[in-house]
């Protein structure tokens, strides 16, 4: 149900891939509605189309069928360069792999988003304060390499927070921490999201990450459910 304060909707979302076989179809009709302030996980098996999900909700792919808006506005109907300057500016992004630059230092890691359009002249003091944010301010100068894949994490944490995006979308955050770097990055979403009203989109196979979100549903068989709480 979608109300007011709904920040993304898909509705009816299809999504087909073209393989040896012929096309095979990923999403059979997905609707999701997000409220601003919630935090969701989206779990299923590994294949199910976890990633093609959150791509589509990020606006990184497009559905074949179906409707994806934020905040009412439909973003299928964007333009490229309209779509890239959206995401710049309302979506962050975390991945299982940081993908930071490891020539560039901790700090120019997290102002790279605002290299494509303008940061404004406060981008690297709000860099040092998310850095600070997420633990890391006397890590400024450190390359990637010198820190551990927690830390790493934490960085791509504050590089998607830099342009500050209402909705932060994660496929498999803590896929390649420790248990205990999985539970202080998922701690620190959570308090990013109770005291910075960040809107958060996890895409997880770990229960215990779940365990932590306001909401969990299941994608299973191409289209997503609420996912039963068992006995
Ligand atoms: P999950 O994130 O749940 O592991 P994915 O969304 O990565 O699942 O993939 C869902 C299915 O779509 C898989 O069978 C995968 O092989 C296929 N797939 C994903 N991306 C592509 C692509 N670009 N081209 C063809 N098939 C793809």
């Amino acid at each position: 149900m979608t109300t007011a304060n709904t920040i993304l909707e898909l509705e009816a979302v299809t999504k087909a891939y073209a393989g040896p076989a012929g096309s095979t179809p990923v999403l059979k009709g997905v609707d999701l509605a997000v409220e601003a302030g919630e935090t969701v996980a989206i779990v299923g098996p590994s294949g199910c189309g976890k990633s093609t999900l959150l791509n589509m909700a990020g606006t990184l792919d497009q559905p074949d069928g179906g409707r994806v808006t934020f905040r009412g506005k439909s973003l299928p109907g964007m333009t490229p360069k309209e779509a890239a300057r959206f995401r710049n500016n309302e979506i962050g992004f975390v991945f299982q792999l940081h993908h930071l630059l490891p020539q560039c230092s901790v700090l120019e890691n997290v102002l790279v988003p605002t290299l494509v359009h303008t940061g404004g002249e406060d981008a690297p003091e709000r860099a040092r304060q998310l850095l600070d944010r997420v633990g890391l301010s006397d890590r400024l100068d450190y390359r990637p390499g010198q820190l551990s894949g927690g830390e790493r994490q934490r960085v791509a944490v504050a590089r998607a927070l830099i342009n500050r995006p209402a909705l932060l979308l994660a496929d498999e955050p803590t896929g390649s921490l420790s248990p205990e770097g999985a539970m202080d990055l998922t701690r620190l979403m959570i308090a990013l999201n109770r005291e910075d009203a960040l809107t958060l989109v996890v895409v997880t196979h770990s229960q215990e990450v779940a365990a932590h979100m306001g909401r969990v549903v299941e994608l299973r068989d191409g289209v997503l459910r609420p996912r039963e709480t068992r006995p």
